[in-house]
């Protein structure tokens, strides 16, 4: 059976298998923002069982009036401070922001999609 995932509204499809081989791409490479909401942020705090406030002192950063998860420079790569090297995979998987759970299937992204094909590679055409 396919795994590969579609979304109403996207001109492209993308296969997760692709994941396996790229070292984490869309949480390393350049820097960005991580955005968390409110119960995203009392979500990662349940996770890691950590008090909210110790949660966003150690771990995020405001930006304009939005809290955005921190980044470790790794080789000249940005990459989210949740983010394992060695299991290439995502330390809060379970409680990830929306941000990342909907990549990638990003409003930015329906026209541009040659860009973001440089970015993930387990986008394709439809
Ligand atoms: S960039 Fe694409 S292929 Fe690579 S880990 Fe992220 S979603 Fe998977
Ligand atoms: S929270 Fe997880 S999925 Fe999102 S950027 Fe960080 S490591 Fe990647």
């Amino acid at each position: 059976m396919s795994n590969i995932m579609k979304e109403d509204g996207f001109n492209y499809a993308f296969n997760p298998k692709a994941c396996e081989s790229c070292q984490g791409k869309c949480c390393t490479g350049e820097s960005g923002y991580i955005y968390v909401n409110k119960t995203e942020i009392e979500n990662i705090s349940v996770l890691l069982d950590m008090p909210i406030k110790e949660f966003v002192n150690q771990y995020l950063f405001k930006k304009m009036y939005k809290y955005s998860i921190k980044e470790v420079v790794y080789n000249g790569s940005y990459e989210c401070v949740f983010y394992d090297r060695e299991s290439n995979g995502c330390t809060i998987y379970d409680a990830r922001p929306t941000q990342c759970k909907t990549f990638p299937f990003w409003d930015y992204y329906k026209t541009r999609v040659e860009e973001l094909k440089l970015e993930c590679e387990g986008v394709i055409d439809v």
